[in-house]
């Protein structure tokens, strides 16, 4: 297990020059609104849209996904914190932060809906979807860290901070373990 440091608000992040932070999105930006009921919500929600559109699957699953996302949105973890972080990166010479989620591609008019939610505007933030490929493999592949003296990597799952740690210079790299 990779060396981690365990915070739950984004104020614990220390930002110094010249770094690149990396942030997940899902349980440590933002988190769903589920309930046990939610689930059922969801099957409701398919089977009116099916009896709708009984012939096109894509808008019965766009409909179904917008509505029920409408009905139980997205939460930020600590909307305070992360705007303190954020006026600190972008007031922090050579500091850019790139969001890196684990989502489909498939997913980003949802995932831009998700950020108006919580208050952000999705054009303002660059966001990677590294889907199946684990986080590590997919920076190196399509981030590059070298412009950067320190990469910064803020995930909820221990796993994928260990992934990171095989791909990243561990002189560079600080992992924090979100948990909410
Ligand atoms: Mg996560």
């Amino acid at each position: 297990m990779s060396m981690s440091i365990p915070i739950s608000s984004f104020d614990s992040v220390e930002i110094r020059e010249n770094t690149l932070v990396l942030c997940d999105i899902d349980y440590t930006l933002l988190y769903p609104t589920e309930t046990e009921s939610s689930v059922n919500d969801l099957h409701e929600l398919y089977t009116y849209y099916i009896r709708q559109y009984p012939f096109d699957r894509e808008m019965v699953l766009r409909l179904a996904s917008d509505a029920y996302n409408a009905r139980y949105p997205m939460r930020p973890t600590d909307p305070e914190g992360f705007d303190r972080m954020l006026r600190k990166i972008r007031s922090t010479s050579g500091c850019e932060l790139v969001f890196l989620t684990a989502r489909s591609p498939n997913t980003v008019d949802y995932t831009a809906s998700n950020f108006i939610q919580i208050g952000l505007v999705p054009e303002e933030h660059i966001i990677h979807f590294s889907d199946t490929m684990p986080k590590g493999k997919y920076v190196s592949l399509r981030i590059p860290v070298t412009p950067y003296a320190n990469v910064v990597f803020i995930d909820d799952l221990q796993s994928n901070l260990d992934n990171m740690a095989r791909y990243v210079d561990p002189a560079k790299l600080r992992s924090y373990l979100f948990v909410m």
